[in-house]
């Protein structure tokens, strides 16, 4: 069954999450106003997959069932599945203004849908069997996975089982007849306390020393034993203020967690690689591939900044200076270039030995380079054209004073036919996205998130295929081959 968006907040009120922040734990999760907006941005991929409009994009038919399915939940089953994936992302990122989290359990999902039946072709195996049991749950109570990845790593010169606590990295502690026990942590969790279930894969590639380390396992999100430790944002208390504008989204946001592995048990059926250490390179490989491909999300986002910046110019009557109308096209061009990598990456994609498609490694990961890169570059423009008051400005409730509202009133105004609140809240969502809660997901993860930009720099160097190129070279200029 598909949910919507309510039906999604009820299914979280079931959950039993032992969630903590600013030290304390949050008993009511879903009704926490830090929390909530974060909440309420992924309700809406379940929300928009019930619009008519946004069907083709939303949804797609299940390879399990031939059932309609949310494409969070989707196995990508060709090229044309990729591209709507890309297509996805970035509706999403214009409809919320920030991340909307589900990505990164449909980017585990379909990695996992590759990985599982390639151990099985090697070691003769049945984790792809176990996977497809597990998916067809996904799918079929259209749920909400945390793909959880990134370890806390130590000291990053030693390797996992060099590090002076093991448990840097999260491992396997005992094997029992009917499961095994697990304890380390994941960091940097997108969406974490907003997701049904939560899906572990190794950080890195792995040796024989570091077997234990080598493992892939899904679980409830509240299983005993997990523990939730919510990211403070820049700005985040303003939530607590009872005032709106000062947020600058007042709708969405988004959040991360670090999620601490206490000791949890994990049935069998529950367990996709166990030690395989020859095959946790390929699995970070392929998850990291969707999901710099997904990060088409920014360019979602970028619309939003972009249409903020005009909004900005037009109140402050900038918006026909020759320079501003320059600046929004490179804002614009910027924007647009991000999305070619994203489309492109997924109209180059191709089939795998198991059926997925998946997208072209190296066209993912220069678009996901370019993504640490160009939504600094749109944010700078957007500060340019906004000014200094949008980290001037007085609050909201310093525009209700009595006393000195008056005078905000009177200095901060600019057109006449312009609501002084309008300017206010257009110079807070600016804030919101380039300094704010909202540029955790716009400029940070940007940089951080789906690898930091070395990691796809070094995936860059493999990829390209440099024999062909400087062999082009010196054929062209008469260089012979024996030279
Ligand atoms: Fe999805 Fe983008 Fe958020 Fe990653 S950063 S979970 S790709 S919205
Ligand atoms: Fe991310």
């Amino acid at each position: 069954m598909m949910m919507n968006a309510v039906q999604y907040e009820e299914s979280l009120r079931k959950l039993n999450l032992k969630v903590y922040m600013f030290g304390q734990r949050v008993t009511n999760v879903v009704d926490d106003p830090i929390i909530r907006p974060s909440m309420n941005a992924v309700a809406q991929t379940y929300e928009l997959a019930h619009k008519p409009e946004h069907e083709d994009i939303m949804t797609a038919v299940s390879h399990l069932t031939g059932k309609k399915i949310n494409r969070f939940t989707h196995i990508h089953q060709n090229v044309t599945d990729l591209v709507k994936k890309s297509k996805m992302g970035r509706l999403m990122g214009a409809h919320t203004g920030c991340c909307f989290q589900r990505c990164v359990g449909m980017d585990a999902l379909n990695a996992l849908s590759m990985t599982t039946y390639d151990i099985d072709q090697k070691y003769g195996t049945g984790y792809n069997a176990r996977f497809l049991e597990y998916l067809l749950y996904v799918q079929e109570n259209d749920l909400t996975c945390d793909g959880a990845m990134t370890d806390p790593k130590g000291d990053r010169s030693l390797a996992p089982h060099q590090q002076h606590d093991p448990d840097l990295y999260l491992r396997v502690v005992a094997e029992k007849p009917d499961g095994i026990v697990v304890r380390g942590a994941k960091a940097h969790q997108t969406g974490a306390v907003n997701s049904h279930e939560i899906i572990v894969m190794p950080t890195l590639t792995m040796r024989p020393a570091d077997s234990d380390y080598a493992i892939s396992f899904a679980l409830p999100a509240d299983a005993d034993g997990i523990t939730y430790i919510i990211g403070r944002q820049s700005c985040d208390t303003r939530k607590l203020e009872g005032k709106t504008f000062d947020i600058g989204n007042v709708l969405y946001g988004g959040h991360e967690a670090l999620v601490v592995f206490d000791d949890v048990f994990v049935p069998w059926d529950r367990v996709f690689m166990y030690r395989e250490y020859d095959f946790s390179g390929q699995l970070v490989e392929q998850f990291a591939s969707y999901h710099r491909q997904s990060y088409a999300c920014k360019v979602g986002v970028g619309d939003v900044l972009i249409g903020a910046a005009q909004t900005i110019a037009e109140f402050n009557g900038t918006d026909k200076t020759s320079h501003v109308r320059d600046k929004i096209i490179e804002m614009n061009q910027l924007n647009e270039t991000l999305f070619c990598g994203t489309i492109a990456c997924a109209s180059e994609g191709h089939r795998e030995p198991s059926g997925t498609y998946s997208v072209n490694t190296l066209l993912a990961n220069v678009h996901k380079q370019n993504v640490t890169r160009f939504p600094y570059e749109i944010a700078r423009l957007a500060q340019d054209i906004a000014g200094g008051l949008m980290v001037t400005l007085p609050s909201e409730k310093d525009l209700d004073s009595p006393e000195v509202g008056q005078w905000i009133r009177k200095y901060f105004q600019t057109r006449e036919d312009v609501p002084l609140e309008n300017r206010m809240r257009i110079l807070r969502l600016i804030e919101n996205l380039t300094l704010g809660t909202a540029a955790v997901g716009y400029l940070t993860e940007s940089m951080h998130g789906a690898g930091s930009p070395q990691a796809q720099r070094i995936m860059i160097s493999r990829q390209a295929n440099m024999s062909i190129k400087v062999k082009q070279a010196r054929k062209l200029c008469g260089i012979s081959e024996n030279d």
